[in-house]
């Protein structure tokens, strides 16, 4: 073992109360990177092709890359991997804070959870030292409660758990790390709590070993002089993602009212500056990382007082602000706490609610169907309310809505106003503004995400780029998707300034592999080729990266955006271009020719 890598993979077996260690696959880590990468290639290697993802079969894998935990910036990243139970397909689900460090000091690239236990579980993990601890105790308990429970029972233990939401197999129930970060997307609560495992409760404290540790620390020192001379990241420390709210909504796309409008007009109200003026006490950081762009808030004055958190971040202010008519940022960040500490996706709640209210004020669905609940716009107190139901599953409609927007829509025969991609709801950039972030939404590799590639910025700010228009957007979100792929995979934060050249030459110092940047950014079309194989592999259908039919055919009434729709020719002649710089057949299947170039023949459909 060179470094970067610690070389070992904890496999928990739930079932039998059982642990054994596999060897990472350095030849495949060559390839796959680590964490989003390599995991991939873990999950297609070893899931049996059409699993449920909420059968004991399903496997949820907790992945480090090689520069997690070393001091590379932002490096404290970990990636959850499974197969989803909202969309049925690969999702891999970020976070920060400090677990994914300890995890690779404790000795793992990866913990790989199989089986089910038979009662509540949490893990208790010291180095190589493994405990299956009864979890009665902690049944129904929010996430940051949990997070306390364990530090005050274990020791300061870095965390990993899930809420009620996770335990009642919410589809997008999310993994809280640390008390405060969040797996978000595609659901792995559900897949932890389908496990009967509540939490992993973890300390390391071996040392990472890198190939080259003189050249390594010596880069990573430059690298974080290049970050902190950027001149965005003092903004970013300073806002936050919350930076953003004005920015799109004066450009006229943030998501208002399920998507209806693209331009809010309590928009002040929710922006940074009112966030820091009036809940921002302070600021904070995952492990190592000098931008640091958390806002811790606390609500200080109105119904909500005394609710604390960190955050809210952009995409909650836009999905469970704007898109709900919420008209106070104390508002936002309330039922954004009480949704992080059920355990389940901003975003994607965000879009549920969105949806429920347009169906009810279309009597799709009624007040009755909500014990009693009068939900609708800027209602935050009875939004919180009926969210409270769907963690529990209490009513049928709450239980209808926890499979997520797509299947709800379909059994109230409402398709036509659920905002989603594949199952996952879309995040906080409307298409309408900026065409590109649809072709990127309908091409993501876990549905509807604004991660893989964010076109926002060059859309607005490049003159060779017209916003309302297809044109030249192919390649750039085929670039940026496996450019991404390959970061995520490192794997690093989303928000850190860094080329591509010093990832590589990080990689290659931590590890003592040889890449190039044609060969780093070649994993990551690897990487985006395996998982669209498992995709198809599993319910991926062709002819599946579709769009909203309200995005083609509902204009706004207002804001720079206003009368703008998506066009289908515009929208078709960019898909099929895609698909033919990724060398796939018009159907969106990778052909023989590319996947012997990327060496996964083997996995041809
Ligand atoms: S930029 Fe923000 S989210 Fe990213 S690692 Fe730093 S503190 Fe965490």
């Amino acid at each position: 073992m060179n470094g970067g890598y610690t070389g070992q993979i904890l496999v928990v077996d739930l079932k039998n109360k059982k642990t054994i260690i596999e060897k990472t696959n350095l030849n495949d880590a060559k390839n796959f990177i680590g964490a989003k990468g390599l995991g991939a290639k873990y999950l297609i290697d070893h899931l049996p092709k059409d699993t449920d993802p909420l059968s004991s079969d399903n496997i949820l894998l907790f992945t480090t890359g090689p520069l997690t935990g070393t001091s590379a910036q932002t490096s404290g990243r970990g990636t959850v991997v499974t197969k989803s139970p909202l969309t049925g397909l690969f999702v891999d689900s970020h976070f920060g804070g400090v677990f994914a460090n300890e995890m690779k000091k404790a000795g793992w690239d990866f913990i790989v959870i199989k089986g089910k236990s038979k009662t509540p579980t949490y893990l208790y993990i010291n180095n190589d030292q493994v405990e299956f601890k009864n979890a009665e105790e902690l049944i129904e308990m929010e996430c940051l409660k949990t997070h306390e429970w364990l530090q005050a029972n274990e020791g300061k233990v870095k965390t990993a758990v899930i809420g009620p939401a996770g335990e009642n197999l919410v589809r997008i129930a999310c993994i809280t790390i640390d008390g405060h970060r969040h797996a978000g997307r595609g659901g792995t609560g559900a897949v932890m709590g389908s496990k009967n495992l509540k939490a992993i409760a973890l300390l390391g404290s071996g040392k990472i070993k890198l190939y080259d540790d003189e050249g390594f620390k010596n880069k990573s020192k430059e690298v974080r002089k290049q970050i902190q001379d950027n001149s965005f990241v003092p903004v970013r420390r300073k806002y936050g993602t919350p930076f953003w709210v004005d920015k799109i909504n004066k450009e006229g796309f943030i998501p208002t009212r399920n998507f209806s409008e693209g331009f809010f007009e309590h928009g002040n109200k929710i922006n940074a500056e009112t966030m820091q003026k009036q809940i921002v006490d302070g600021g904070g950081a995952c492990y190592n990382c000098i931008i640091a762009c958390w806002n811790k808030s606390s609500i200080k004055k109105g119904p909500f007082k005394g609710t604390t958190l960190i955050g809210p971040e952009y995409e909650t202010i836009a999905l469970m602000g704007s898109n709900l008519g919420l008209k106070s940022i104390e508002e936002v960040a309330y039922i954004c706490d009480r949704c992080n500490e059920l355990g389940m996706d901003t975003i994607s709640m965000g879009g549920i609610l969105g949806f429920s209210v347009e169906a009810y004020n279309k009597k799709v669905i009624s007040k009755s169907d909500m014990n009693g609940i009068d939900i609708g716009w800027g209602k935050t107190t009875e939004l919180a309310k009926f969210m409270t139901d769907i963690a529990h599953r209490k009513t049928k409609l709450a239980k209808l809505l926890g499979e997520g927007v797509k299947t709800a829509s379909e059994k109230l025969k409402a398709e036509s106003f659920a905002i989603h991609c594949k199952g996952m709801d879309i995040p906080g950039y409307d298409p309408r503004g900026t065409f590109g972030m649809g072709l990127a939404y309908a091409t993501s590799d876990r549905g509807a995400c604004h991660q893989r590639a964010w076109t926002v910025n060059a859309e607005l700010k490049d003159p060779e780029l017209e916003r309302f228009s297809f044109e030249k957007k192919a390649k750039i979100v085929k670039d940026v998707q496996d450019e991404r792929a390959a970061f995520f995979s490192l794997v690093l934060c989303d928000f850190a300034p860094i080329s591509v050249d010093n990832c590589v030459e990080m990689w290659n110092l931590a590890t003592g592999f040889n890449h190039t940047v044609e060969s780093y950014l070649m994993c990551g079309e690897r990487i985006w080729n395996l998982i669209r194989l498992f995709n198809l592999r599993e319910s991926l259908k062709p002819n599946s990266d579709v769009l909203p039919e309200r995005l083609f055919i509902e204009p706004f009434t207002k804001g720079p955006a206003k009368d703008i729709v998506l066009t289908k020719d515009g929208f078709e002649k960019a898909l099929q271009e895609y698909y033919m710089l990724r060398v796939w057949d018009e159907k969106g299947v990778p052909t023989k020719n590319k996947l012997k170039k990327l060496g996964l023949e083997k996995y041809q459909i």
